[in-house]
């Protein structure tokens, strides 16, 4: 198959692999697809097609003016294959990108194994093969040999098992007449959005967390989220006592709004909050924020209705849900460069959710990048980082430039886009231009791309 050339070794046959393979192939080098299953099932598969769909058949908003539209409709002019195979295969969804899930995998594995440069191997790999190009997207539920190796080669404190994560929301959604940057105690520079109670609205908001519905745990996640005793949901310190959450993440001690006078103060000393929901810059440009502590078990609904009861929050935009579930992943600020490649082996590379990133298309996207870097190394071509207002190339920079120390998985969202030169206060135009931005930015990079490809066969 491959006469004297090496194959590259793509490890798990997911969404990311799947797209990897593919790309490596189209490119003309030989490629080893492993994958485990069937011999080994995760406990999240349940079939032994490539890139099966977990959980939902969806991939997100279709229109290309929401984040994972933009998304879809980058892949499309990349030519993913995920993407052509899921809109050939698409079912109504309303404004989604839904898939006939078993014909969408079927078509997948049937046009891999039968690519001539394309060897499936349904083996589990229990070793990084150390010599080689590779590709490592083996996803959220990594078999457990293979995760020790990887803990072995990054570094246990660059590797995690479980996701708890607080939601994130846009800057420019949190009401700044309520909310005050300030740091407790006004140590080192204000760094923090407090959103402040009266005990009042403490009252409703602890009586609403309570009362909120929670998502059901999958059987698997049982035994971990044990072990995550120590990094409690913000529902169940709820549920303690009236006042667990004002001696945890709600403390309001050493926090004043700098608006209402010195807080020493005697005569301030009455504006001091009952309580204070914190939120923490996520991303350099202060897009994204945090809300501090309050990481969750509760239905994304329900997270939505009960977080925006807290001041400044009412008319919040979430990027990202509150999760507490399974999800390997590795410390890609890290670890990872913008190409997918490792800082200090860049034969290997990763793609998915391993690397951080969130979702069925993010983890295509992935793929997308991390195969065609692999065949460029293997052609003797330089790596490739997208431009960074295209939202894939701003999930990449996101994923390996965020705070190694507060890392956690990204979905896309308009967020993570650099700001557009001038403000646009209409949300949909705003994400129409980061749109048009993007698209834009892509066709002039793949046509710079191509022509000095075009060059390099001309001399
Ligand atoms: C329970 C659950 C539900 C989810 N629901 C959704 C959802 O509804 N929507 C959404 O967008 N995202 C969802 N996700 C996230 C989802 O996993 C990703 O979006 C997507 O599947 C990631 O693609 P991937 O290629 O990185 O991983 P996967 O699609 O999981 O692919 C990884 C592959 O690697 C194989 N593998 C693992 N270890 C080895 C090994 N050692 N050797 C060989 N093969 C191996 C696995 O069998 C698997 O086929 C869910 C995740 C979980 C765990």
């Amino acid at each position: 198959m491959s006469g004297d050339r090496e194959p590259i070794q793509v490890i798990g046959g997911g969404l990311a692999g799947t797209e990897a393979a593919w790309q490596i192939a189209q490119a003309g080098w030989p490629v080893v697809l492993h994958e485990m299953r069937p011999q080994r099932q995760s406990p999240a598969h349940h079939s032994a097609e490539l890139a099966e769909l977990v959980c939902s058949n969806s991939f997100g908003a279709l229109s290309s003016d929401r984040a994972a539209g933009l998304l879809h409709t980058e892949l499309r002019q990349l030519r993913s294959l995920i993407i052509a195979t899921a809109d050939t295969h698409a079912v109504p969804a309303g404004g989604a990108l839904a898939v006939d899930r078993a014909v969408f995998s079927q078509q997948l594995t049937q046009t891999l194994a039968s690519h001539p440069l394309v060897e499936l191997r349904r083996t589990e790999v229990t070793q990084i093969p150390t010599t080689g190009i590779t590709v490592l997207a083996t996803g959220p539920l990594t078999s457990p040999a293979l995760a020790e190796d990887l803990q072995r080669l990054t570094g246990l404190e660059y590797f995690s098992f479980f996701d708890a994560a607080s939601p994130i929301v846009m800057g420019d959604s949190i009401d700044r007449e309520v909310a005050f940057l300030a740091s407790r105690y006004d140590k080192g520079e204000a760094a923090y959005l407090n959103c402040p109670f009266d005990r009042e609205q403490y009252l409703a908001f602890w009586q609403a967390l309570c009362r909120a519905e929670q998502a059901p745990v999958k059987d698997f996640e049982l035994d971990t989220a044990k072990f995550f005793e120590g990094c409690l949901p913000i529902e169940e310190l709820a549920r303690r006592g009236e006042d667990t959450m004002r001696y945890g993440p709600l403390k309001p001690v050493g926090l004043f709004d700098a608006r209402h006078g010195d807080f020493r103060a005697p005569e301030n000393r009455a504006k001091r909050p009952y309580a204070v929901a914190q939120l923490r810059q996520e991303d350099k440009t202060g897009q994204l924020w945090n809300l501090v502590g309050f990481q969750t078990n509760l239905r994304w609904g329900e997270q939505k209705r009960v977080f925006r009861t807290i001041p400044g929050l009412e008319q919040a935009e979430f990027v990202r849900m509150g999760v507490m579930h399974r999800n390997t992943f590795i410390n890609s600020p890290q670890l990872l460069q913008p190409t997918l490649q490792f800082r200090d082996r860049p034969t290997l590379l990763a793609a998915g959710q391993l690397t951080g990133t969130e979702g069925y298309t993010a983890a295509a996207a992935g793929g997308w990048l991390a195969g065609t870097n692999a065949a460029r190394l293997a052609l003797g071509l330089e790596s490739l980082a997208l431009p960074a207002s295209t939202m894939m190339g701003a999930l990449f920079a996101f994923i390996t430039s965020a705070s190694p120390k507060h890392f956690q998985p990204m979905p896309p969202n308009f967020g993570i886009l650099p700001p557009l030169a001038t403000r646009i206060r209409n949300k949909r135009e705003r994400y129409g231009a980061y749109r048009d931005r993007a698209l834009a930015d892509l066709q002039a990079w793949q046509t710079q791309l191509e022509s000095s490809a075009a060059i390099a066969l001309s001399v």
